[in-house]
């Protein structure tokens, strides 16, 4: 089951840009309306009881005014402002009642014979009552004016909230952005620069290096793709690169390896062992009558022959030893570390599996078996540098195959080695 199924994607810098804004937007436009009715609301709230305040000390002047007193009688003269004050009254009532207001605890009805009520005691208690009410007109339109400067420092305070909150957020996206995103891309970039110059030593490395990235440090959602991408391309590369080696090294229709990587072998083995004073062997296989083994039973059944017998050397062979093609019928394995006597030991074992293997057609070959012929020579007791190596074990084969082949035959063994040619 696909395990990346289950994981939370991460939401890229863009969405979360686009998501916050919105979510601030929105916060803003409902916090601001709400303020405003709000506002609204208070403001009306204010200016009532402002104007209730007003209204009551006013009506309390013109009470005063028309000569109502404790000891004074009404005149008969007043009796029409009185009329008007008594409606002043009623309406006072209305509003204060509007402006939510407490009433008179102890007022007089207010009908046409207030006037006659507010005599004596009755005027006394009603100016005590009136005044109690402009007091507390007048400290309910302060605490709504209170309310109305705290209620614009709340939005203030609201305001100045939500723009923190954006700036720490841009901050935050800012800081992750250039974490996650710009300095993960610099060293990608720095990577890629460095797979195309060292292509491909480098490719494996990079490789390892994007992976230990990747686990070690935060990235971006985009960079970790971008960055697995590259990591497979790389894989890719490597893959194809190691076919590319095999191919480059191998002989395509025996698979062993090839003149091209048998000769960089044998050079390098060759310096290894006249530095460390050591020495290589080489034999040179060659097929007897293979020509007529394709004439006879034809080239496919010789290409079948050929595959057969280089798995027999590969199998024979140490794991150090480097067997190869080298051309047409004829292969060399090279023993490097190896003395004459080690090398013959193998040599003669495989020629003899070879001689015992029941190939096909093998009954029309002179000898009625596949067979073939081996000559060994070995650095640097037989020859002085590589190429003289290889013309010498090619001298002992050609001494094998003139003494009938299905033979090892020695260099050192020969007459003519006293000097060594090449
Ligand atoms: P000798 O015992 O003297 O080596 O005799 P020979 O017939 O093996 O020698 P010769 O060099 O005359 O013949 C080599 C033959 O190997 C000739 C060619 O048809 C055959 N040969 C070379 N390469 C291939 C190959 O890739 N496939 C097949 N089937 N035959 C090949
Ligand atoms: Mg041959």
């Amino acid at each position: 089951m696909d395990s990346t199924r289950y994981t939370i994607k991460k939401i890229s810098p863009l969405q979360a840009i686009v998501f916050t804004g919105t979510i601030s937007l929105l916060i803003i436009i409902a916090g601001t309306a709400g303020f405003f009715v709000t506002q609204h609301n208070l403001q009306i709230q204010v200016e009532k009881k402002q104007a209730c305040y007003l209204d009551l000390v006013d009506f309390r002047g013109k009470l005063m005014e028309l000569g109502f007193s404790r000891n004074v009688e009404p005149l008969p003269s007043v009796d029409r402002n009185s009329e008007v004050l008594h409606l002043t009254y009623e309406k006072l009532l209305v509003q204060m009642q509007q402006a939510g207001l407490e009433h008179f605890a102890s007022i007089p009805a207010a009908n046409e014979n207030w006037q006659a009520q507010l005599t004596g005691k009755n005027l006394e208690l009603f100016k005590l009552e009136l005044d109690k009410n402009i007091e507390k007109a007048k400290i309910a339109s302060k605490d709504a004016a209170v309310k109305l400067v705290v209620i614009n420092e709340f939005f203030l305070f609201f305001i100045l909230a939500v723009l923190l909150t954006l700036s720490i957020t841009a901050g935050w996206l800012l800081h992750n952005n250039y974490r996650q995103t710009l300095i993960p891309l610099a060293q990608l970039v720095g990577q890629l620069k460095l797979l195309n110059r060292n292509i491909p030593e480098s490719i494996h490395d990079t490789a390892e290096e994007m992976k230990k990235e990747l686990t070690e440090t935060e990235h971006s959602s985009d960079i970790t793709q971008i960055t697995k991408s590259i990591m497979s391309f790389c894989g890719d590369i490597e893959a194809k690169n190691k076919k590319l080696d095999e191919i480059y090294i191998r002989d395509e229709k025996t698979n062993l390896y090839n003149y091209r990587h048998f000769k960089e072998h044998l050079i390098i083995d060759v310096e290894r062992a006249k530095r460390l004073n050591d020495r290589v062997s080489l034999a040179m296989i060659d097929i007897d009558h293979f020509k007529l083994y394709n004439d006879t039973n034809g080239h496919l059944s010789g290409d079948k022959a050929l595959k057969i017998l280089a798995n027999i050397i590969s199998s024979q062979c140490r794991a150090y030893d480097v067997p190869a093609r080298f051309g047409g019928d004829e292969f060399a394995l090279l023993f490097p570390k190896t003395g004459t006597a080690t090398a013959s030991d193998i040599a003669e074992r495989l020629r003899k599996i070879i001689s015992d293997e029941p190939f096909l057609h093998e009954e029309g070959q002179p000898v009625g078996e596949f067979t073939v012929s081996i000559g060994i020579a070995t650095f640097p007791d037989d020859a002085h540098d590589w190429a003289t190596l290889i013309s010498n074990a090619d001298r002992a084969l050609y001494k094998a195959k003139a003494e009938g082949r299905n033979k090892v035959v020695f260099f050192a063994s020969m007459e003519e080695t006293q000097s060594i040619p090449g």
